[in-house]
């Protein structure tokens, strides 16, 4: 009996008639490798050649730092030294093979605009390896791979700078990422809609497997290879789904995947996040944000709003993203009902997604409002007093940060004209405001603010701000990229003298239009 949750169309997927591409000329061997004294574990080439193809990155010429993450370089064991050395940049951009990493391209499906599209990746990204403290590193933009189909391998200056800093932002925000340790960039033009010029970015994450991995082997009937993959994930990522009283363990995998991506997709609905482009390939099954692509945080509340320039029909608007996240994890359950084998387990499994969405995101918008308590009596009027604001806030076309950091700088309501002078409708604000204030005056006043500034964060990485990093950039002053860093990193302090950041956008912000193209 096949079982189906979603309406799929199958379609078969192979790879091995890839594997010969002879544009892939690589010319790097002659280096010497790098030692960078980290302790290379491997453990997904270890899951052999079905899931990837080994191979080096293609060379890119005269290449200069963009940007660089201490933290991230301390996450890794990479001492901070490193940063400033030529040797790592030749080997980061793929000039140079570090010793002890296994190169590799994985291979992945995925769902597409809500449509099965088939083997898509990873025609970009190189898998280096995972050092002994359980962190893959991945060269992305690192040329063609038997994976890149029609494009060219690469990524531009652009899109890399945006995903760097996207990836530290929403680390510094408490939201679960890929990190970014580096952009490393090179004058070799690249074809866009424009001739643009190409970087590579170096990404760190225990796991960049995605649902579209998944999707791939199932969809394709590879069964013994999903078995493979599921069990890795699990083993190393999630080895509490073996423990006796959870039943089958890939039912259990999928429900844990559906609670962890509900508190992300949470998070980022609360922080007024949007992702762009939320296909079943850009998912991590570790619930990661991943693939920064045309990514916005909203300036004013548009609930509806559209981030992605190429998304005409609105499918991944703000608003959509707690259901396409649920039709996602609907994927996920089918690419594993091969090993789940019940329908209903598998169902029951991804409708934990509902309530601890819902939870999650009244337990942030609670912390939002200043609310330090709370119980079954009064969570009815607080879910109003959330809705009533978002309301207010879309109606009046309202910055959506700095309506928050105003509101949480109002001293539990003392005083409120910073917040009302954000709203043309004065007597909506005014009433309301007056029921929040009710609402807070039941905790006392400075832990109400201290929960709110740590709650609503001053900077986030708005579209403008990511653009005017980007234009210097490209003139080769990245100073931009480093002050950006350092606010980003920790985005609830105040960093007075640095307020530009965190002011209105300006008018010709609203003129700046993100596609897929990177
Ligand atoms: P994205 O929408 O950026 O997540 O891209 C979807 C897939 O297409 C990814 O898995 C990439 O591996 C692949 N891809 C995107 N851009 C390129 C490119 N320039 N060359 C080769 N493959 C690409
Ligand atoms: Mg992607």
């Amino acid at each position: 009996m096949v079982l189906r949750i979603l309406p799929i169309t199958l379609q078969c997927v192979g790879t091995a008639s890839l594997r010969d591409n002879p544009a892939m000329t690589r010319s790097n061997h002659r280096q010497p490798q790098l030692d960078l004294g980290l302790t290379w574990r491997n453990s997904f080439a270890q899951l052999g050649e079905d899931f990837y193809t080994p191979l080096e990155a293609q060379t890119l010429s005269a290449p200069y730092w963009v940007g660089r993450s201490p933290a991230v370089a301390r996450e890794i064991g990479l001492g901070e030294e490193w940063l400033a050395s030529d040797e790592l940049r030749e080997a980061l951009i793929g000039n140079r093979p570090i010793a002890g990493t296994q190169p590799l391209a994985s291979v992945y499906s995925g769902h597409q605009f809500g449509q099965w599209a088939g083997q898509l990746g990873d025609g970009r990204a190189l898998l280096l390896g995972d050092t002994s403290d359980g962190l893959e590193v991945q060269l992305k933009g690192a040329g063609l791979t038997p994976y890149s189909r029609m494009g060219d391998g690469r990524a531009v200056l652009r899109s890399s700078i945006r995903e760097f800093l996207c990836s530290e932002a929403m680390h510094g925000l408490g939201i679960a990422s890929s990190r970014a340790l580096c952009v490393i960039g090179s004058d070799a033009p690249v074809r866009r809609e424009t001739m643009e010029t190409a970087a590579v970015v170096t990404r760190v994450a225990p796991s960049f497997i995605r649902f579209g991995h998944f999707e791939h082997f199932s969809y394709s009937g590879q069964h013994a290879q999903l078995k493979i993959l599921a069990d890795h994930v699990i083993d190393q990522h999630y080895p509490q789904c073996r423990d006796s009283g959870q039943g089958n363990p890939y039912a259990a995998l999928l429900r844990l995947v559906s609670l962890r991506t509900a508190k992300m997709v949470a998070q980022w609905q609360a922080v007024g996040f949007c992702h762009g482009v939320m296909n079943t390939d850009n998912m991590s099954i570790l619930c990661l944000t991943l693939d920064y692509g045309p990514f916005q945080f909203l300036d004013t509340f548009d609930p509806a709003h559209v981030c992605n320039h190429s998304d005409t029909s609105g499918r991944y608007a703000f608003n959509r993203q707690p259901a396409i996240a649920y039709w996602n994890l609907s994927s996920l359950a089918q690419a594993l009902l091969p090993l789940i084998e019940d329908q209903d387990l598998a169902i029951a499994a991804l409708d934990s997604f509902k309530s601890s969405f819902s939870n999650a995101l009244e337990a942030l918008m609670r912390a939002k409002l200043g609310i330090l308590a709370s119980d079954e009596t009064n969570q009815a009027a607080q879910r109003t007093l959330t809705e009533d604001i978002l309301t207010l806030l879309a109606r009046n076309r309202v910055d959506y940060s700095i309506f928050w950091r105003r509101l949480s700088h109002s001293g539990a309501g003392r005083d409120t004209g910073a917040v009302r002078e954000l709203f043309l409708d004065q007597a909506g604000i005014e009433a309301w405001l007056q029921r929040w204030t009710e609402g807070v005056s039941a905790f006392p006043a400075d832990q109400v603010s201290a929960l709110m500034l740590r709650s609503n964060p001053k900077f986030v990485l708005r579209n403008h701000l990511g653009e005017q990093a980007i234009r210097a950039a490209k003139a080769k002053d990245f100073s931009q990229i480093d002050a950006l860093l350092k606010l980003l990193e920790s985005p609830f302090e105040e960093h007075p003298g640095l307020e530009a950041y965190a002011d209105f956008p300006p008018d010709w912000a609203g003129t700046i239009a993100i596609s897929c193209s990177s």
